[in-house]
């Protein structure tokens, strides 16, 4: 795409470490020369400390006008409070399926080379989207009444299959707990099975989710497209972050039929937040699938090869992946822009 063109592109900061590494992608993708107007929108802990709604109006009013958001992580209080506010943009742009890659990098030291897998998570339904509450005057039960259709399962798998081809991957593995979740579980398995028919070129798998994960473990060179539903793809897509090194290198990109929204897999990391710590990269490579979906693949690969050389360097990095390390987020983004510069 010309570098002439100006994107106009929704950013939330997010909560916690969200500020710093969204302050660092930006200024990586703008040193690759793309042209970006940033619509800047707070949510979640942010706008209710400023004295909004965890999601003001603005922020919707902007994806709906941009179609296209890049967001940083926010805080979703545990056990009580305001309903998750990914979860609420993800349905109210019903942003169907969430892409999270993982692959290892050159550099990066874990128990497995060789990994490169795409995590396809169904993000609309299932438990995430269920309804809970407590029943008995003294909250003696909890009660979560969740659905999964078959549309959705239908349209994610189809999603998983499509991608596959595009992007020339030999095999799309379902995961499921159909032997117990009979037809809440069970309805994905149906439907995988239906699309699958339609993909003879594409190899076909199905594992139940306990063996899948200890599976993913033991050899996780086997997986290569997953297609799963929302607990579970969470779930095991922070499995697979690990088994490249951390959650600092996974990567995540919401779609929807029109709309996408591009964030790190990780969460706002209270722990470190404010202390520089923070590795930048899992929010940088969500940056570079955002590029790679605005036709900037140019751009998305020259960053993809600075990312690449930084960790092979093994040197400028933070802490989560060089133990004892004294460079923080401000060095990575240094280095990384004149990298890509
Ligand atoms: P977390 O992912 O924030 O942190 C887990 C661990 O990983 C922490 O030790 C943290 O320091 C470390 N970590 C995470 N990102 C890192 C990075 N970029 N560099 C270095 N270390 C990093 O998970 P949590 O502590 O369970 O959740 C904190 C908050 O984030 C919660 O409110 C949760 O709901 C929210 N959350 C948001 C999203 C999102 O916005 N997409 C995703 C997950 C969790």
């Amino acid at each position: 795409m010309s570098e002439s063109i100006t994107h106009h592109v929704t950013l939330i900061p997010g909560d916690g470490i969200g500020p710093s590494i969204c302050d660092s992608a930006v200024a990586v993708i703008e040193a690759a020369g793309v042209n970006i107007r940033w619509d800047v929108h707070q949510a979640g802990m942010a706008a209710l400390q400023a004295g909004n709604d965890p999601i003001p109006a603005d922020v919707l009013a902007s994806i709906r006008e941009t179609h296209v958001a890049l967001k940083g992580p926010i805080t979703t209080p545990v056990g009580e409070g305001y309903r998750s506010v990914n979860v609420t943009l993800r349905q109210e742009f019903d942003l169907y399926a969430n892409l999270r890659p993982c692959k290892s990098f050159e550099g990066v030291t874990t128990a497995w080379p060789g990994v490169d897998m795409v995590i396809v998570r169904e993000n609309t339904e299932g438990m995430y989207a269920g309804q809970e509450l407590y029943a008995g005057v003294d909250k003696s039960s909890a009660v979560l009444v969740a659905f999964n259709t078959r549309k959705a399962m239908l349209r994610i798998c189809r999603y998983a299959f499509d991608y596959a081809r595009k992007h020339n991957r030999k095999k799309v593995t379902a995961i499921h707990k159909a032997n117990i979740l009979k037809k809440f579980s069970g309805i994905l398995l149906h439907s995988y099975r239906e699309v699958a028919a339609e993909y003879p070129d594409i190899q076909t798998e199905d594992r139940i989710i306990d063996a899948a994960c200890m599976g993913m473990v033991r050899k996780p060179q086997d997986f290569d497209v997953v297609v799963t539903t929302n607990l579970f793809g969470d779930i095991l897509s922070d499995l697979a972050a690990g088994l490249v090194g951390g959650l600092g290198l996974a990567p995540g990109g919401n779609y929807g039929d029109g709309v996408a929204m591009f964030e790190a897999v990780h969460g706002s990391a209270p722990d470190i937040a404010g202390k520089n710590l923070a590795n930048p990269l899992a929010m940088l490579l969500a940056g570079t699938m955002m590029l790679h979906h605005l036709n900037e693949s140019k751009a998305a690969t020259k960053i993809e090869t600075a990312i690449g050389t930084l960790l092979r360097e093994g040197k400028v990095l933070t802490p989560d992946l060089l133990s004892g390390s004294t460079y923080g987020t401000t060095d990575m983004t240094k280095a990384l822009v004149d990298l890509v510069a």
